[in-house]
């Protein structure tokens, strides 16, 4: 264990917090040493608060660890938020203000002009923002997001359209269950069904899409200039948010080009061989059934996002589908992730 980072996760006892913990067993680089969740789990032993709802059972090594109050003092220097979005604003900040970095799943502070909103084989000069943010807030720490579930499926697909100029996005969302949290969308209603609404997920996937995709212009993100439109479904699947999609390009590349642009994408953390980096970012799949969430979802880890069906669209330029792992590369992976490329910047040393 020798030389391993310290980490804490805000929120362990939940369902990301969880994914957290498993996606951290056996970390190269970390190492979970401190949990903290809300009043009702404080105090007990994190086998004892926590109801474990992940296949496979909780990692021995964290079962014994006494949950604290979610206050910074006795928390390592990062940390991992999957809080509760009606109380991460202010926890999260505080622990920024007294020194914490702050790696956060939550929604609360994603689209704050000084906070990075990263998914490093996209945007990792966003993490420039961040001295912005310090000088602005006087924080001596730091909080950086990763987006929602369903838009780090859509902003993978399209990252490597952006040289041809992406000018309008329609997305339509089929989105897993697990997404919702636990116990999440009642059986009743999510059997044999769809159900047309996720609230506030539309207007999260059309802002975060430009802020992810904007460019870092030496003082904040301009954001993708691109119309974007979500339409977001819930249906009866256990893991993994498949996204068609439609976009309209400036330049008019070919079938050949955009292949092309696809299988050669590769980025920062495939780069550096962050331990989480899948490979291969996004992988294409051929057939004309794939991808599917029940099939690919879980390859690479989760970590990968698979493309296929590409075909010309009547309406705009081209048409495709796109599935990833959305408790994994749409939550807690994504983080690591982000973790991992501030590590390889130095954030830690
Ligand atoms: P969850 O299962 O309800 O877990 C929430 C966590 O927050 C629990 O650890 C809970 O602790 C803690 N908490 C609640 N109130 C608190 C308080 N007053 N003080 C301190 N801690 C408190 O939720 P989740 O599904 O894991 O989601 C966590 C976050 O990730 C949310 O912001 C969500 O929007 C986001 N997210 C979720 C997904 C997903 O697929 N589920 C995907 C992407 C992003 P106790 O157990 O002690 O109550």
């Amino acid at each position: 264990m020798a030389g391993k980072i310290e980490v804490g996760i805000l929120g362990a006892t939940g369902m990301v917090g969880q994914h957290f913990i498993r996606f951290l067993q056996c970390h190269p680089w970390f190492e979970v040493k401190w949990l903290g969740a809300s009043d009702r789990s404080a105090g007990k032993k994190y086998r004892e608060a926590t109801g474990w709802r992940l296949d496979g059972v909780m990692p021995g090594s964290v079962g014994e660890l006494t949950v604290g109050e979610c206050k910074p003092g006795n928390a390592p220097h990062l940390i991992f938020s999957a809080l509760d979005a009606s109380v991460a604003t202010e926890i999260e900040r505080a622990f920024a203000e007294a020194g914490h970095v702050v790696v956060s799943n939550s929604r609360n502070h994603r689209m704050e002009p000084d906070v990075p909103l990263l998914v490093p084989e996209i945007n990792p000069e966003h993490l420039k923002l961040l001295p912005h943010q310090r000088r602005r807030r006087g924080w001596r720490g730091q909080i950086v997001t990763n987006p929602n579930c369903s838009t780090i499926v859509l902003t993978m697909g399209l990252a490597p359209l952006l040289p041809f100029g992406i000018t309008k996005v329609m997305a339509t969302t089929l989105q897993a269950i697990s997404g919702a949290g636990y116990p999440g969308v009642p059986s009743m209603d999510i059997q044999a069904n769809v159900i047309p609404f996720i609230a506030g997920e539309e207007e999260k996937m059309q802002q975060e899409t430009q802020k992810i995709l904007g460019e870092f212009t030496g003082e904040e993100i301009r954001p993708l200039a691109a119309k974007v439109s979500a339409h977001c479904n819930r249906v009866p699947v256990t893991d993994g948010h498949t996204v068609t999609v439609s976009v309209e390009l400036t330049a008019k590349p070919q079938e050949q080009d955009l292949l092309a642009c696809f299988d050669n994408f590769v980025s920062v953390p495939q780069q550096r061989h962050l331990p989480s980096a899948p490979p291969r970012p996004i992988v294409y799949m051929p057939e004309c059934d794939r991808p599917q969430p029940r099939r690919d979802a879980e390859r690479e880890r989760g970590m990968a996002v698979f493309f296929g069906r590409l075909r010309p669209c009547p309406v705009l330029d081209w048409k495709f589908v796109v599935l990833g792992h959305n408790t994994i590369r749409g939550a807690a992976g994504a983080a690591v992730l982000n973790a991992e490329l501030m590590r390889s910047e130095g954030f830690f040393d």
